[in-house]
C-alpha cells in the first residue's frame, strides 16, 4: 500500500513537471517582444504622478476614459536639489503625497471597476543610475540663462534623465498656469497625448531639446478648466483628495496643508 502511494506520488510529480515545462515553452514561444512593445507599451500612458492636483486630474481623466496608466513617482532623496549641497531643498511632503496617491487609487477602484486593471502599480524611482552629463549641462543652461527652472538641480532635470532611459514618452502634468508651461508652451505642437516639443528650436533655445521624450497632455488647461472637466465627468471628489502643500503642518496628530506655501495659495478651493 505504501509503495503504491509512493509510486502514484512520483507519477503525479513527473506529470506536473512535464506540464510546467510545456506551459513555459509555449509561453516563451508566444512572447514576442516586438509585439509586446507595440501592443502593450505604446498603449500605456507613462505619467509622472505626485498626488498633486494636476497629475491627479490627468490620472482620473485617463482612467475614466479606460486608458491604461503606468504612474511613476520620483522618490529619491535628492529629487529637488543636489545631494552635495548642505542647505539643499528637501521635500517635506513625500509621506503626504504617497498617502494621497494610495487614497486616490482606492477611490478610483471603487468608482471604476476597470481601474484595478488599468491603473498599474506605481513605479517608485529611488535612484537615478548614471545620469547623463549632457542633460545636466542643458538643464543648468535652462536654469541660469533662460530662467526656466528655479534651481540648477530640480525635479524636471531628474524627470528628463528618466525619459532617456524609457522606451516610451513620459507625460508631465504641467497646467497652463504652471511656471514651466509659461516658458515651454510657445515651443509645443499638437494637443493632449501628442503635445510635444517642436523639432526645430531657435538657436538660443536648443538646450530645450532635452524635453524631447516628454509629452504635455494638459498644458492647455488651467486649474479652473480641470475642475470644470472633473465636475462634468464626475470625479471632482477624487480630485479633492489630491495633495499640493510643500510644507505640511502637524495639527492634533495629523498633517494638514499649511495654507501659506505657493502650492497652497494657488490651489483651488475644492
Ligand atoms: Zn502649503
Amino acid at each position: 500500500m505504501r509503495y503504491l502511494f509512493l509510486s502514484v506520488s512520483v507519477i503525479i510529480i513527473i506529470l506536473y513537471w512535464c506540464y510546467s515545462v510545456e506551459s513555459y515553452t509555449t509561453f516563451k514561444k508566444t512572447l514576442d517582444p516586438e509585439k509586446y512593445r507595440k501592443e502593450i507599451l505604446t498603449d500605456t500612458h507613462f505619467v509622472c504622478w505626485t498626488g498633486g492636483y494636476d497629475s491627479t486630474f490627468r490620472i482620473c481623466q485617463l482612467i475614466r476614459a479606460r486608458e491604461r496608466v503606468q504612474p511613476i513617482y520620483l522618490s529619491m532623496e535628492d529629487v529637488d536639489d543636489d545631494r552635495t549641497n548642505k542647505n539643499r531643498v528637501q521635500r517635506k511632503n513625500k509621506k503626504n503625497e504617497i498617502q494621497s496617491m494610495e487614497k486616490i487609487r482606492g477611490l478610483l477602484e471603487d468608482k471604476y471597476l476597470h481601474a484595478k486593471y488599468l491603473l498599474l502599480p506605481t513605479l517608485y524611482i529611488n535612484e537615478l543610475v548614471s545620469p547623463y552629463p549632457e542633460i545636466q549641462k542643458c538643464a543648468a543652461y535652462l536654469y541660469s540663462k533662460l530662467g526656466w527652472f528655479t534651481r540648477k538641480v530640480n525635479q524636471y532635470e531628474r524627470i528628463l534623465q528618466l525619459t532617456y532611459k524609457l522606451s516610451e514618452p513620459l507625460e508631465i502634468c504641467v497646467g497652463n498656469d504652471d511656471g514651466l508651461s509659461k516658458s515651454i508652451k510657445k515651443f509645443v505642437v499638437d494637443v493632449g497625448r501628442n503635445c510635444r516639443l517642436v523639432h526645430k528650436l531657435p538657436h538660443k533655445y536648443k538646450c530645450a531639446c532635452i524635453f524631447g521624450g516628454v509629452r504635455f497632455p494638459i498644458i492647455h488647461l488651467t486649474k479652473e478648466d480641470m475642475l470644470g472637466i472633473a465636475t462634468d465627468e464626475g470625479y471632482e471628489k477624487v480630485l479633492a483628495q489630491s495633495w499640493s502643500c510643500w510644507t505640511p503642518v502637524m495639527v492634533k496628530g495629523q498633517y494638514l496643508p499649511c495654507g501659506q506655501c505657493d502650492m497652497c495659495r494657488h490651489r483651488l478651493k475644492l
